[in-house]
């Protein structure tokens, strides 16, 4: 059969016309807010500029956000580095974890919203830019398996496949896996954390040959105290990479740095 000739335009037209009608029965809205927008899946003006973007000044290491420069102690250091200094090389958050930041990162971990990744590994990617650029592999930290059942996807592992795809490196969404569950870590100090996740986290035997000498990405949704990463790296390092970087959604920010000295 002959394919029938092409009008000029009309494809465009019908799209037009075909988005005009789903327009019609469901409006684009802002992932966070009942606001209109131009295009589905992306922010409001409002919603957008209301999130914290983490910029300097902030500790060289872990990215912690400073008030201001002189929060740095020696080599520009947060306290917690100073006190024990990761494992990780460089970390690095591209928001704030606050009410702003929860509206996007809330629904994606608890309520079935995995579009979410997309608008949350663009700011990651930004953030993250010099750690996507100089990383051999991408790997998420992973949730133990009853977790994952619960919830139906790991969102560190969807931020991660996303970021990977992005920067044209290799995502190995199982490369680690949790030997035991841990507990929500909710209000604990640093020190507690830290010994909480300390051998929580183990590399699955048939990724090591794809990890020894690499330098890998680390992607996680939150990062609160770094236990957790810093758990993660340990193992990563045990098993041969050649060094980690860390890349999160979020932040919390250290509570100590937080208020003017
Ligand atoms: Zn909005
Ligand atoms: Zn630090």
């Amino acid at each position: 059969m002959a394919t029938p000739p092409s009008v000029p335009g009309s494809l465009p037209l019908l799209k037009r016309l075909g988005l005009g009608v789903l327009d019609a029965v469901m409006p684009p809205h802002c992932l966070t807010c009942e606001e209109a927008v131009e295009v589905q899946g992306t922010l409001c003006a409002a919603c957008f500029r209301g999130l914290h973007r983490i910029t300097a000044p902030m500790c060289p290491r872990c990215g912690v956000p400073f008030l201001h420069g002189g929060q740095g102690g020696p080599g520009g250091l947060c306290p917690g580095c100073l006190d024990h200094p990761p494992r990780y090389d460089t970390a690095r958050a591209a928001l704030r974890y606050d009410a702003a930041s929860q509206r996007l990162i809330l629904p994606f971990k608890h309520a079935d919203r995995p579009e979410l990744a997309g608008p949350l590994a663009a700011h990651m990617a930004r953030a993250g830019a010099a750690l996507l650029a100089r990383c051999d592999l991408v790997a998420p930290v992973p949730l133990h398996w009853r977790r994952l059942f619960s919830r139906r996807y790991n969102q560190a592992a969807l931020l991660a496949q996303r970021l990977a795809r992005a920067a044209h490196r290799p995502c190995i969404p199982d490369l680690l896996a949790r030997r035991r569950p841990t507990p929500p870590l909710g209000e604990l100090g640093a020190a507690a954390r830290a010994a909480l996740v300390a051998d929580a986290f183990a590399i699955r035997p048939r990724a090591i040959s794809r990890l020894r000498g690499r330098r890998v990405l680390l992607v996680d949704d939150v990062m609160t105290s770094g236990a957790t990463a810093d758990a993660c790296a340990r193992a990563l390092l045990e098993a041969g990479a050649a060094a980690v970087d860390v890349l999160a959604a979020a932040r919390v920010p250290d509570p100590r740095l937080q208020q003017e000295a």
